[in-house]
């Protein structure tokens, strides 16, 4: 083909793609819509991946085959850094990722996904729906096109897999760790040497020693990575992601050219995958940590109080910074500081003696 016909054809792809329109029609005459979802996540990847597939499955049930979605993993469609962008533009209509990895368009994104020592997975949900959190959500991307649904949760993660014991603040200077986003920005100030390396990498660095620790997810994923054969011990809690948001994106066009049942549809399913996906993680975390404990001998620590306090006192510092560099950034800060603190008294009464009572 030569270069003309390459540029125009490649412009008229462009174009069909940035004007999402009904494609079809069901049998009794309705609309029918064929999109597109681009992931950041490998194909069928476990509770990430799989959450994404029942996603599409439920929208296509309920919908009666008028919603249909086809399902793109990171790199098949576009890279999985950037289905941000891909949605964004309409190259696809739909995308699912975590918005702590959009901190270069919004200072203000990962509030809505993960920061160190924030929500919980429950009082995520508690922020988002009901304490004003979806509001500033939407109301940030919107500039950018876009309509965020929470979608998934993985619960809280674990501080990460070790090659030395941590038993002080000491121990984690010169420490190079796979660790990223704001997480790695408050080991540094400890003196870590944070890298950013994909999660199918992080198996071999661990094992040749390029890196000497890494956070993937938990028990679940960690387990099918293999990462207990790669490093001695495996810290808890995870600080830096204490129950992680995922979340759908739409490009704004795309859902406004729905009709209202479809709309009210594609909220309903994502509720509902957020909720499923936070019970998958929940249902195997827990058969994968036996199997680490029982099978594989891992040693689970907890990291010395001395350490979480440190920790603590750098993620709040490195929040503050955060707000301070633009005024969305401050007014979202405000409300999710806000809720946390009110919902750590409310907690303190309710599920943690609770829990400890069981
Ligand atoms: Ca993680």
């Amino acid at each position: 083909m030569k270069r003309r016909q390459l540029i125009t054809a490649g412009s008229a792809a462009a174009l069909a793609a940035c004007a999402p329109k009904p494609q079809g029609a069901t049998s009794n005459g309705r609309q029918r819509f064929q999109w597109k979802m681009v992931t950041s996540w490998p194909p069928n990847f476990p509770g990430l991946g799989t959450g994404v597939v029942r996603l599409a499955d439920m929208l296509d049930k309920a919908s009666g085959g008028r919603l249909a979605v086809k399902i793109y993993a990171g790199n098949e469609l576009v890279p999985p850094f950037e289905v941000f962008d891909a949605v964004s533009r309409g190259t696809a209509e739909m995308g699912h990722s975590g918005a702590y990895y959009w901190k270069g368009k919004s200072e203000a994104a990962p509030f809505f996904c993960a920061v160190p020592f924030g929500l919980n997975a429950q009082e995520m949900n508690g922020w988002l729906y009901h304490g004003g959190g979806l509001e500033l959500w939407r109301e940030l991307y919107a500039k950018f096109d876009l309509v965020p649904f929470p979608c998934g949760n993985t619960g809280v993660q674990m501080a990460g897999w070790f090659n030395r014991e941590i038993t002080s603040v000491d121990d984690l200077k010169g420490l190079k760790m796979r660790i990223p986003g704001l997480g790695g920005e408050v080991m540094a100030r400890l003196g870590v040497v944070p890298v950013n390396i994909p999660g199918g990498e992080i198996f071999t660095s661990l094992q040749q020693g390029a890196i000497d620790a890494a956070e993937w997810v938990g028990p679940y994923n960690d387990l099918a990575f293999g990462l207990y054969r790669a490093a001695k011990y495996c810290y808890y809690p995870g600080w830096q992601e204490p129950g992680p948001t995922l979340e759908c994106m739409v490009n704004k066009s795309a859902y406004e050219s729905l009709p209202d049942d479809l709309k009210a549809i594609l909220d309903a399913c994502c509720r509902a995958i957020n909720d499923d996906m936070l019970a998958e993680y929940t249902a195997r975390n827990q058969d994968a940590f036996k199997q680490l404990v029982e099978t594989h001998k891992v040693e689970f620590r907890r990291l010395p109080d001395t350490v979480l306090a440190a920790l603590r006192e750098q993620a709040e510092i490195v929040l503050i910074e955060l707000a301070a560099k633009d005024a969305f950034a401050k007014r979202v800060y405000d409300s999710f500081v806000a809720f946390r603190e009110q919902v750590r008294a409310w907690s303190a009464v309710s599920e943690v003696p609770n829990f400890q009572s069981r």
